[in-house]
């Protein structure tokens, strides 16, 4: 579109929720010049004021609100079918242009920003500054490169004798010295933050239960100083209470999982709520106890590895750490065969349904928390003047129905810094149109040799767009 003559965009007639946490604004006008928003009020306020020296996008009603954030996301991770696909199935080329190719596809679900919860080989940093650089198109990234995990921790899952070690994935450090360097080698390779392996993994168990703690506390605290000094922030993997009161005591700012935490582990949280944040990431194993027999891992291992029970206890967690005014936020682990790039916002959903949360508090972890967790509260997160103009346009009410966002066909338009990533609207667009998750899935499965997953789920499917455009065809059809 040309806009050169013009002061910017003008989005009309829109139903604002403005990731604050406040009803609903309707008949909301946003002026965006260059890539954020320069005011916002009301079509009763505008006085008839012309519009004429923007481009204006009449959105009809619809729902406008902050693009979305994800808590838990790894970029780097594509369809993985059990975890030695990790670093063993992808060298760094293919591994980074999938990385790309996920990292489009998200800003299309409606993510224009998201948090790394650990990286292959870098490549989160190396996709955030291409992004950043403009010459990628793709969300906010914040970076966390390689992940420090202690020999027999949750990565460290290839048994010695294939003598493998690992390369892509992990640092493995034991000790004061080696998880102090090892923090010093991922801050000299620019990540924003540093990801630890603490506790097990219900994947992995019996060798590495959920509730086993694998680093000391001496460790987890040599990390925290080291990113303490160097303003970095440090996210845990936790899953066991044990870990979660290490990651108190020693100020790990972000807790993934915290599903098994006990009631001490969850009054430790709410006594420090201002410290901490935490990303449940119960996507992954929601799906992994009700999808991931269908990809072929057998129904023993879905069983032992405690999946259903860790849901049901970590649904329970949050929703008590949730009354006790505890940030936390959707952000699921997306990435896995049977939990695919393209499904993020199912973790709206679980929020909603299974965590206490309702439409309005989901969406104000989804956006305003989420700005929080990225220390990019000036910038991103609400609709207001002078923030980044990260907008999405949608289809539909989701204080009545937050699965919407599952459902692509929903997301109207998405702006990311003023510029229109994606939309359906008819206006030009800065990415190709006509891209669906299944068209995505289709390139990785022809780079991957294998069917890559699609959650099995038929209502999360993208049938509404499908149909959608076999009526244009019919149109296009009928009039030859
Ligand atoms: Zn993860």
């Amino acid at each position: 579109m040309s806009t050169q003559a013009k002061k910017g965009i003008v989005i009309t007639n829109a139903r604002m929720i403005d990731g604050t946490g406040q009803d609903p604004v309707e008949n909301t006008v946003i002026f965006i010049e260059g890539e954020r928003i320069k005011t916002i009020t009301t079509k009763d306020a505008l006085d008839g004021q012309p519009l004429e020296d923007y481009y204006e996008i009449d959105v009809k009603g619809k729902t406008v609100l902050p693009g979305l954030i994800e808590g838990h996301y790894h970029i780097s991770y594509t369809d993985v079918l059990e975890l030695s696909d990790l670093d063993l199935k992808l060298p760094p080329e293919e591994c980074t242009v999938l990385a790309a190719q996920n990292g489009e596809l998200i800003l299309r679900c409606g993510y224009t920003s998201v948090f790394s919860a650990g990286a292959l080989h870098r490549v989160d940093v190396a996709l955030r500054d291409l992004i950043e650089a403009g010459r990628m198109v793709g969300p906010r990234l914040l970076a966390s490169g390689r992940d420090i995990c202690p020999t027999s921790g949750m990565l460290d899952w290839n048994p010695s004798y294939w003598k493998l070690g690992m390369e892509g994935l992990a640092i493995f450090a034991d000790g004061v010295d080696e998880v102090r360097k090892a923090a010093r080698e991922i801050m000299r390779d620019r990540a924003n933050m540093i990801k630890i392996y603490l506790t097990g993994e219900g994947l992995l168990r019996p060798w590495m239960p959920q509730e086993e703690t694998m680093m000391t506390k001496e460790e987890v605290a040599a990390v925290t100083d080291e990113a303490r000094r160097r303003n970095r922030m440090v996210m845990a993997h936790s899953r066991g209470a044990d870990g979660v009161k290490i990651c108190v005591e020693t100020g790990v700012h972000v807790i993934h999982h915290a599903t098994m935490a006990d009631q001490e582990a969850i009054d430790m949280i709410a006594a420090n709520k201002e410290k901490h944040f935490v990303v449940p990431a119960l996507g992954l194993t929601y799906a992994t106890a009700n999808f991931a027999a269908d990809y072929g891992v057998p129904e023993a291992v879905i069983k032992d590895g405690l999946h259903q029970e860790e849901y049901e206890e970590g649904c329970k967690v949050m929703k008590k750490l949730k009354e006790a005014g505890v940030r936390v936020l959707p952000g699921g682990d997306y990435g896995f065969a049977w939990c695919p790039h393209g499904k993020e916002a199912m973790d709206l959903e679980l929020f909603v349904r299974d965590m206490g949360f309702t439409p309005m508090e989901t969406l104000v972890a989804a956006t305003k928390w989420g700005s929080e967790i990225m220390r990019m509260e000036d910038d991103v997160g609400t609709l207001e003047a002078g923030k980044f103009a990260d907008i999405l346009v949608v289809e539909g009410d989701p204080l009545k129905d937050i699965t919407l966002f599952q459902d692509r066909s929903n997301i109207q338009l998405v702006m990311k810094g003023g510029e229109i990533m994606c939309n359906q609207l008819g206006l030009p667009q800065m990415l190709t149109p006509e891209h669906t998750i299944e068209e995505h899935r289709a390139r990785v499965e022809e780079t991957l040799g294998y069917k890559p997953g699609a959650l099995g789920n038929p209502e999360v499917s993208e049938s509404a767009l499908q149909q959608k455009r076999n009526d244009m065809f019919a149109q296009l059809l009928a009039r030859t």
